[in-house]
């Protein structure tokens, strides 16, 4: 079998890899039906996150059972399954209490970038649906996996509530989809921070209400103006950076609450800062899990086509080019196909 590995900054190969395999009980191996890259991805593809020795790449999945280990009960062969990046068991006190992300077994998915990928913790990481879905379903249960639920988490970390007025900072998959959410939480108004006019167009298609394309002082400047001078109710952060942080926190009123779920990277905030506006904060790696029987079934029955974030799709084959048009921002996100 051949899998994508990540060997240092902008050397990504498609290259030959051992059969995943069952290594403890709880165990799944899945074929995958669609893969994908994900903006993450990207940090260590730009050397902003070190690569110490080969990675399999890959953490968003979908596709059908082929085995499963002797403890695995929840999922069978032949099964459709959807995932999250963070994989649980669903059963400790973190997993309970609706933070899977931070499950006392947490791991990581890795090599989903392939045919064929392993499932740890099965039981309490895949959801099987009722039937095979239809092809044209793939790439938006796909985004369910990661994009789809972390924007979700975003907009409910910010308590979006039916009326708010809402402001996402970041313009990728996760933001575009945080827009969308939102949406379905019943924002009144969403302000879409964004410069490029093909994002600012699906940002509308999701349910952007207003584009705002100035930055730093400007850009909080430009949301004052449009809430009264006060603020918004919710502010999704779907960077990662000091700036956009800063952004998220002075776009925000007074008892407003601020979802972030881009990963920092050199990101010192100053407390201080933060301290004065009264915000709330609440973010980190999204509690994927909790969310996806609700998201499988908004997917399922039509209601939402997040999969409108795949604006490239490649043969699993060309995954490197799908990393560099996503490095040089030509594609949103690049779908793979086995
Ligand atoms: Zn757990």
């Amino acid at each position: 079998m051949k899998g994508t590995v990540l060997y240092g900054p902008g050397d990504v190969r498609f290259e030959e890899r051992p059969e995943p395999k069952i290594l403890k009980p709880t165990d799944a191996i899945i074929r995958l039906a669609v893969s994908c890259v994900c903006g993450s991805d990207l940090w260590p593809y730009r050397g902003i996150q070190p690569v110490t020795e080969p990675q399999a790449m890959g953490h968003e999945y979908c596709g059908f059972v082929e085995e499963v280990g002797s403890a695995v009960k929840t999922v069978k062969p032949g099964q459709f399954v959807i995932g999250s990046f963070c994989l649980s068991d669903n059963t400790c006190p973190n997993c309970r209490a609706g933070y899977q992300s931070g499950c006392q077994q947490l791991e990581f998915m890795t090599g989903a970038q392939a045919p064929y990928a392993r499932v740890p913790l099965a039981d309490g990481t895949l959801i099987a649906t009722p039937e095979k879905p239809s092809d044209d379903l793939l790439p938006s249960l796909l985004t369910v996996s990661d994009v789809l639920g972390t924007g979700w988490f975003a907009a409910d970390a910010a308590n979006v509530k039916p009326g708010s007025t809402v402001v996402v900072v970041g313009d990728g998959a996760v933001g575009l989809l945080g827009v969308l959410s939102a949406g379905q939480m019943g924002a009144e108004r969403i302000i879409a921070m964004s410069r490029h006019p093909s994002r600012q167009k699906l940002a509308k298609e999701f349910g952007a209400t207003d584009i705002v394309t100035e930055r730093g002082d400007e850009g909080v400047a430009r949301i004052k103006e449009m809430t009264k001078g006060i603020g918004a109710d919710s502010v999704l952060e779907c960077v990662g950076g000091l700036e956009s942080m800063m952004q998220a926190v002075r776009s925000t009123r007074p008892g407003g609450s601020i979802g972030y779920v881009g990963v920092p990277h050199n990101a010192l905030l100053d407390l201080q800062q933060v301290f004065f506006t009264l915000v709330r904060l609440h973010g980190g790696p999204a509690p994927v899990r909790r969310y996806l029987p609700a998201l499988i079934n908004l997917v399922l029955e039509g209601k939402i086509n997040p999969g409108k974030v795949f604006d490239l799709a490649l043969p699993l084959d060309q995954v490197a080019e799908g990393y560099r048009a996503m490095d040089e921002r030509r594609a949103i996100k690049a779908l793979l196909r086995p």
